[in-house]
């Protein structure tokens, strides 16, 4: 079965979802493919919730254990249970298509070696640039847990009220030396 839905051409297989057999597979197609959206949009997301494949020129975004594959010539791939559904997740992917697309057009293409780089923030690299005092002012009892927070895109960097301080100067100028302003706000620095 095929139709028309968000603006994407959807073919709707006969194959089951391996990880949910209650589903099906979804091919959502756009024409004109992404083309460099397709990075940027693995650098608005919290590195936890997208992994850029250069191999594959495809960007796979995690949403509510769910994978979706966005390729750079136009192709979404995921599994969805009724038209609801991809309706829904493919209007949640181009409303991050356009938002990359934007930044592309302002910015220009990201390099794909930010790309990557960014997709392999650790917990502990995060870590390196907190203040580790385990205050708790953020909402977390220590400093790990905001930062598995913060890559997961549930807290923003900011919320590490002792950056603002004085005495922890130093890791600020670290980090805005270290990430490009694209990815400062993937991870919360700023808005
Ligand atoms: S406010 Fe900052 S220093 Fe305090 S626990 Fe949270 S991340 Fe650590």
């Amino acid at each position: 079965m095929s139709g028309s839905v968000e603006g994407f051409r959807v073919e709707i297989s006969r194959g089951r979802c391996l990880k949910d057999p209650t589903k099906v597979m979804i091919e959502a197609f756009y024409p004109e493919g992404f083309g460099d959206s397709v990075e940027m949009l693995a650098l608005i997301l919290p590195p936890l919730k997208a992994r850029y494949s250069r191999q594959n020129r495809c960007t796979t975004i995690i949403n509510e254990g769910r994978l979706i594959g966005v390729y750079s010539d136009g192709r979404i791939l995921f599994c969805a249970k009724d038209m609801d559904e991809i309706r829904s997740i493919l209007k949640y992917v181009r409303n991050l298509l356009e938002e990359a697309s934007r930044l592309v057009r302002e910015k220009g293409p990201p390099r794909v070696e930010d790309v990557e780089a960014y997709g392999r923030i650790s917990v502990f690299k995060l870590y390196d640039y907190l203040p580790k005092t385990n205050c708790g002012l953020c909402g977390y009892s220590t400093c790990i847990a905001f930062a598995t927070k913060v890559l997961q895109g549930e807290a923003k960097l900011k919320d590490c009220s002792l950056l603002s301080i004085y005495e922890w100067k130093h890791l600020v100028i670290k980090l805005e030396k270290d990430f490009n302003t694209t990815i400062l706000k993937s991870l919360g620095w700023f808005a």
